[in-house]
């Protein structure tokens, strides 16, 4: 029975997301670009997974484990995780998601280290680029509020919940990151800038597509940008 359920939800997958159930993606953008906010809905309708290393970390700082301890050294210092830890976090997370499966990798990689060490874990299908100018990242992350309980993000000028302050999913206490300030903002940019340029290069000499999606207003909604992403990813043959 669970075998013709499993098809169905298949079935369902396969027509909602035309094909692209399967797709292997890495999203590439700066902190507020907005990579939670659109995995989280390419997630829901092509039925795939996101997996983002920053929400894995502080899932584990929660917990009072040895690995717990050692990542919260690093994260709340702001350093990155050596890549040994992540790289081991990372083959433990995708070894759950069966093969046909697939899914959004947001936050790794973030060396070539670990570029080259998901070449052995995936076969990454496409680059999903998210190009949002510097001031209005800036702008966004000054207003954006997450939730603590369920990672659900908001911005409380253009992407409010129903009740102010309050989670529209879990009805969590809505919070501000304490690094979602206009100077850490700043220097944040810059070391995204750093760190992302090599990686760059690396899948495009790697010859990995890129589909690239441009912001360039604040007030832009989610929903369209998602469904040109979509339609972008069909157009290059991913369905
Ligand atoms: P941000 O939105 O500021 O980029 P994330 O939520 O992606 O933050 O990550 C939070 C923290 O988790 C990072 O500052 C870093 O310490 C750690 N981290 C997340 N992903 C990686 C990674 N791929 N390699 C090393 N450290 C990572």
């Amino acid at each position: 029975m669970w075998q013709v359920k499993l098809n169905m939800c298949r079935f369902f997958y396969e027509r909602c997301s035309g094909g692209l159930s399967g797709l292997k993606a890495v999203m590439f953008g700066a902190p507020g670009a907005g990579k939670g906010t659109y995995a989280c809905r390419l997630q829901k309708k092509l039925g795939i997974e996101t997996i983002a290393t920053g929400d894995i970390f502080r899932e584990l700082m929660k917990q009072d484990s040895e690995l717990g301890r050692k990542v919260r050294g690093f994260v709340e210092k702001g350093l990155l995780v050596p890549d040994n830890v992540v790289i081991e976090v990372l083959k433990h997370r995708l070894s759950k998601i069966p093969k046909e499966r697939g899914f959004i990798l947001d936050g790794f990689p973030r060396t070539l280290e670990q570029a080259k060490a998901l070449e052995d874990l995936a076969k990454i299908d496409v680059i999903l680029l998210l190009d949002v100018p510097d001031w209005l990242i800036v702008e966004r992350l000054s207003s954006r509020r997450i939730c603590p309980n369920c990672g659900t993000v908001y911005n409380i000028r253009f992407l409010k919940p129903k009740v102010e302050g309050v989670c529209d999913k879990c009805s969590g206490q809505l919070c501000q990151r304490p690094d979602d300030n206009p100077e850490v903002i700043q220097k944040r940019l810059e070391v995204y800038k750093e760190q992302s340029k090599p990686l760059l290069d690396y899948f495009e000499k790697k010859k990995v597509p890129f589909v690239v999606s441009k912001t360039t207003s604040l007030d832009q909604p989610p929903e369209p940008v998602v469904d040109r992403m979509i339609e972008e990813l069909k157009k290059r043959g991913f369905a």
